[in-house]
């Protein structure tokens, strides 16, 4: 069994106990109670953490924590953060507790004691921690809400309130079925944070998990995939028992591209149309200065990374969908990581990929399949039966679909020859070989 932790986020609409002012007043300053109480912890594990090392130094031995504080040092740093969170919910304290001693433990490994980075510090806009116990997800015929603890049982009396039960805004399908099973039990729910974005809107993040059986699937088969724009993705199997690759019918190994070009297409014209339009209303429009203008661009990027989202979770679902099917326990690719979003946005191109890539990791590790990311340097130049590297190998210029190499005369689908180059265990190494006895000759 294979153990998978992940988050869901959800809207919070409404509070039943209070209206949106009182409980946004609320949250805020829950939040900079709990700021205020992260950096003083921090500092607190900090200045521990260099005492204990000058005394290891001294001595050869580690600060006795019970006998210097009575406690665990940690159990005393959750103590004062009790005080400065002083109306909260205690395990709601002793999980921020946790959550400062991992980012704690996070600034170490990152180089804190060699002067690599500087000790984290907390903002303002910092998540309200939420103990996995503290809260619950309830389901009526209105919907959904969570009934939440905040207060501790001093506050609870004082004002005469226990919990909090937040209404939850509309959800996609994905969502509501998450949340569904976590109240069934079928996955574990974790903690909690609530965030607010940029606009003021409020938010519960619930993790979860749960374990999913791992198939075993044979190492020795990898499945190698071309991306490319008029085939967003060409497969191909390498046997690495067999030294073969397996025979897929075309219309199975390829991904059609129809309809990211059409919707690029449709984006690029309609961003055209906008920019004609904004300067044409020119200053009838700018009562609100710049961002009456941007609105209607913010609503198309949000469309479209709608669509991203949906094109690419299909994408790779069918991606892994078919290593599974195909035994495969190996899946090899080209590294996009170097395209940032900003790079290339204006081609609504490699970050696509990009994003697409990092569904296929996530979906195939659920699946016990390991991902290797190769450098596709020479890939679609290299004739995938008898290796030779060959500009002309490719007629670019008359024909981009086809590969005709000009040793062997073989002949294929230029994306199906690179995607059988690209699932060669060690393709880098095959290619850099070959180059260099390309150069001696
Ligand atoms: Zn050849």
């Amino acid at each position: 069994m294979l153990p998978i932790n992940k988050c869901v986020k959800i809207a919070i609409k409404n509070c039943k106990e209070f209206d949106k002012k009182s409980i946004s007043k609320i949250l805020i300053d829950l939040r900079y109670k709990t700021a205020l109480a992260c950096n003083r912890a921090i500092t607190y594990l900090y200045t521990f953490a260099l005492e204990n090392m000058e005394y290891k130094k001294q001595t050869g031995l580690s600060i006795d924590e019970k006998e210097h504080f009575g406690k665990s040092y940690s159990a005393w740093v959750e103590n004062r953060m009790n005080e400065i969170m002083e109306t909260c919910n205690s395990a709601n304290v002793a999980q921020t507790r946790q959550f400062v001693v991992n980012r704690f433990k996070d600034d170490k490994k990152k180089g804190l004691f060699k002067g690599e980075i500087s000790l984290s510090n907390f903002k303002k806009n910092i998540p309200i921690i939420i103990h996995n116990d503290s809260y619950k997800i309830l389901k009526s015929d209105k919907g959904f809400h969570i009934e939440c603890g905040l207060f501790n049982l001093k506050y609870q009396k004082e004002h005469d309130i226990k919990r909090v039960t937040f209404e939850i805004d509309k959800m996609g399908n994905n969502e509501k079925s998450t949340l569904n099973k976590i109240i069934k039990g079928i996955y574990k729910q974790g903690s909690a944070q609530i965030i607010q974005d940029k606009k003021g809107k409020w938010y519960f993040i619930i993790s979860f998990g749960f374990e999913v059986e791992k198939k075993e699937l044979n190492m020795n088969r990898i499945l190698g995939i071309d991306l490319g724009i008029t085939k967003v993705a060409t497969m191909q199997i390498w046997d690495n028992d067999k030294e073969l690759w397996d025979r897929l019918s075309w219309k199975e190994c390829m991904i059609d591209g129809d309809e990211l070009i059409h919707y690029r297409q449709k984006i690029e014209a309609r961003k055209k149309q906008m920019q004609i339009a904004s300067k044409a209303v020119g200053n009838g429009r700018t009562g609100h200065g710049i961002t009456t203008r941007m609105k209607p661009l913010e609503k198309m990027n949000d469309k479209v990374s709608k669509f991203r989202e949906t094109f690419n979770h299909k994408v790779s679902k069918y991606i892994v969908d078919m290593a599974v099917k195909y035994n495969c326990g190996v899946i090899q690719m080209e590294d996009l990581s170097g395209f940032t979003e900003q790079q290339s946005e204006s081609l609504l191109r490699n970050w696509s990929y990009y994003d697409l890539q990092n569904k296929v990791k996530y979906k195939a590790e659920e699946k016990g399949i390991i991902v290797n990311l190769i450098n596709p340097y020479m890939t679609s130049k290299r004739c995938s039966q008898c290796g030779c590297i060959n500009e002309n190998n490719r007629d670019c210029k008359n024909n981009q679909e086809k590969f005709k190499c000009v040793v062997c005369r073989y002949e294929e689908n230029a994306d199906i020859n690179a995607a059988k180059n690209i699932g060669l265990p060690n393709i880098e190494e095959i290619i850099k070989e070959s180059l260099k006895v390309k150069k001696i000759n």
